[in-house]
């Protein structure tokens, strides 16, 4: 459970008073800070998917609704709200779990169906997709989810068609760019500070990258997933400053429920793979423990309503000339 793991270097414990009432606040001190969860299975991740196919995925043992509930435990001991971008497959499977999420006050959010990067299907696979799961969403908490983050952050130069289609099926915003270079994902010269996509046909969709700061000359992610459980606690905080208070960005930190459960099935993968889905499972908790002391975070929306009322923010034009020369998005604000 989550007293057991190993502190982040410096951290609290999970069961000290979470001391909330000394924590800045996001929205008055500075850029905001929001929580993410993305809400998915240990065996749906990118890095097992070539073990693990669509088909098979009901013949595994599913963890993500007591996993879920632990994240849930978390958040509540730090009284922070986060956004959820959930599958719509969990949804599906787990209606109960989806409202007792919704009546924590998180926002419900989408991160698709079946968990397919987007630019490995159609432009009509990701509309059925994305409404299917949707239905799902709303179906079980009554709230039609207004932000998307797609599966292994797959928007990037290759589908920058699916922002129309998101903006058409009535999403505010996408939280799923991250300007960098990586070998599954990334748009390194995408804007790093929220900003606004327009289409060719006027439509527009906000965008919240993924965290990244800059120094030495390049631009370097962290705050989530396998860089907040695998690099060293104290570098994820002090990037946080660095993109917060020295760049000016607001910071989408994330993880994934499977991230604090170290008792998952290890399934037969490569070294790489290996590394990036297993490494400090047990450790992960308590460094969220940590961020949630240190920080007062926000969830997606709350940091876009309080970004966009403190400024007017950059406008990027969708177009085929993007498509085929992603350098022209090269604009750090
Ligand atoms: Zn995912």
């Amino acid at each position: 459970m989550g007293t057991s793991g190993r502190l982040g270097e410096g951290g609290a414990t999970p069961t000290e008073s979470p001391n909330a009432g000394k924590r800045p606040s996001p929205l008055r001190d500075g850029p905001p800070l929001a929580i993410s969860i993305d809400l998915e299975d240990y065996f749906h991740v990118e890095a097992l998917s070539g073990i693990v196919s669509r088909d098979a995925w009901p013949s595994y043992a599913s963890r993500f609704e007591e996993n879920t509930k632990r994240a849930l435990d978390l958040l509540a001991r730090y009284d922070t709200r986060a956004t959820f971008f959930i599958l719509g497959w969990a949804a599906e499977r787990a209606p109960r779990l989806m409202r007792e999420i919704a009546d924590a006050g998180h926002e419900i959010g989408c991160h698709s169906y079946w968990h397919r990067r987007i630019w490995t299907i159609t432009l009509e696979e990701f509309r059925e997709d994305t409404r299917r799961a949707v239905n799902a969403l709303e179906d079980a908490t009554g709230e039609k989810p207004r932000g998307y983050r797609a599966p292994t952050f797959s928007i990037d130069h290759r589908s920058l068609w699916a922002i129309e289609i998101l903006a058409e099926e009535g999403f505010r915003y996408d939280s799923s760019v991250f300007p960098v270079q990586h070998d599954l994902y990334g748009m390194p010269s995408a804007p790093r500070a929220p900003f606004r996509w327009r289409s060719e046909s006027g439509l527009t969709l906000l965008e919240v990258p993924m965290p990244t700061f800059r120094a030495m000359g390049r631009v370097w992610a962290f705050g989530g997933g396998g860089y907040l459980r695998i690099l060293p606690f104290s570098f994820n905080r002090w990037a946080i400053r660095r993109a917060s208070k020295q760049e000016n960005i607001p910071v989408v930190v994330y993880f994934h429920p499977w991230e604090i459960d170290p008792g998952q099935p290890h399934l037969p993968v490569g070294l790489r793979s290996r590394l990036r889905h297993y490494t400090n499972l047990a450790g992960m908790e308590a460094r969220l423990a940590s961020l949630l002391q240190e920080n007062r975070f926000v969830t997606v929306r709350e940091l876009i309503d309080g970004w966009v009322a403190k400024a007017p923010i950059p406008e990027h034009q969708v177009s085929n000339h993007l498509l085929a020369q992603e350098v022209c998005l090269c604009h750090v604000p």
